[in-house]
């Protein structure tokens, strides 16, 4: 398969750069000192591209017109116009299941993290304020009888639900649409979901159709002991009326491994005494994002092997 050229914009895992390399002809468009210089010279051969971050859009695709497959790491592919590559007959695949517990145990993670304040305790001790000044304050929030409203019952959303329920959370949620297989309560509209818990987890993807959805409204409803956890994606809360729901107490706290312009974290935010923050690394272990390459590469395999993608997105299927 060495005549199949794949395109790799910028770096990717050693298991995919390895595995492409043996099967085909990879053109890494991050090591050229001009990058529209080569896409301009090869750009006519390439048939894949293999990619983490996008974006991939009408005017990428002009370029590389001969294009059948963008095989896309990470579940969320907001960063690829689907309507563009459905266009162009593109082909696009992403990376569901192989994360799915992960990144449930990190949304979980954080939500504790962030209601008993463990890295603010952490720093209090780092510190030597507990051998100077005493014990870390007593958090006034606890995990003992909260409402988590999951926003995104998917995948991820459903495995978080599993473990919340472990915790004696009540669960309800809100989607596009009520699941017919799904016992907890259901709610139409963010705000509506808002309204009957006092945790909300956002899982949702992100792109045009989720962005902001949660907004000042939806955190007015959460309520004084809200707390928001964003494992999903930055764009779908409005981080300025986040920051000013925490800052004049509208909510309680929040926990977040997401932002609406990564990697840059507002200032205002770092500020605020009970928010946790990540750096968006929801699947980020070594083992599950080697999975995660696997199925970048498989899928390029598959695709030019049998005609067939594994993972394709729903857009797709
Ligand atoms: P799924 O597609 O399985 O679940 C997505 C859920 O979101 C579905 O239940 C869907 O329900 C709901 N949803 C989709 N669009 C909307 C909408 N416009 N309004 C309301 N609800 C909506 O995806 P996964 O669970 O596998 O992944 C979810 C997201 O998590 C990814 O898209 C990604 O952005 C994020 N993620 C973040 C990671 C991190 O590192 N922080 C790692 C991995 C994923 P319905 O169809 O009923 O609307």
């Amino acid at each position: 398969m060495t005549s199949i050229d794949i395109l790799m914009p910028r770096p990717m895992l050693p298991i995919v750069q390895e595995q492409l390399d043996a099967a085909f002809t990879v053109h890494r468009l991050y090591e050229a000192d001009n990058p529209e210089a080569l896409l301009a010279e090869i750009g006519g051969k390439i048939r894949g591209v293999a990619m983490a971050f996008g974006p991939v859009n009408a005017e990428l695709l002009a370029k590389i017109p001969n294009a059948e497959i963008v095989s896309s790491f990470g579940v969320g592919y907001d960063h690829v116009n689907t309507d563009d590559c459905l266009a162009a007959k593109v082909m696009v695949t992403h990376t569901p299941d192989v994360l799915t517990e992960e990144v449930a145990d990190t949304a979980v993670g954080l939500m504790i993290m962030t209601i008993r304040e463990f890295g603010q305790a952490e720093q209090w001790l780092r510190r030597g304020n507990w051998e100077s000044k005493g014990p870390y304050k007593l958090t006034g929030a606890t995990m003992q009888g909260r409402t988590l409203g999951i926003f995104g019952l998917g995948r991820i959303g459903k495995a978080i639900a599993k473990r919340a329920e472990a915790f004696g959370m009540k669960i309800h949620y809100h989607g596009r649409s009520k699941q017919d297989d799904v016992s907890y309560p259901y709610h139409a509209t963010p705000k509506a979901l808002a309204a009957a818990c006092d945790t909300l987890m956002v899982v949702a993807p992100g792109g045009a159709e989720t962005k902001h959805a949660v907004n000042a409204e939806v955190l007015e409803a959460l309520g004084p002991d809200g707390i928001v956890i964003n494992i999903g994606r930055g764009t779908v809360i409005d981080e300025a009326a986040l920051i000013a729901a925490l800052e004049n107490g509208t909510i309680y706290g929040a926990g977040l491994d997401v932002f609406e312009n990564e990697p840059h974290v507002p200032e205002a935010l770092l500020k605020l005494p009970k928010v946790t923050v990540l750096p968006h690394v929801g699947s980020a272990s070594q083992a599950t994002r080697n999975a995660m390459g696997q199925l970048v590469v498989d899928n390029l395999k598959s695709w030019f092997e049998t005609g067939e993608a594994i993972t394709p997105v729903p857009e797709m299927r």
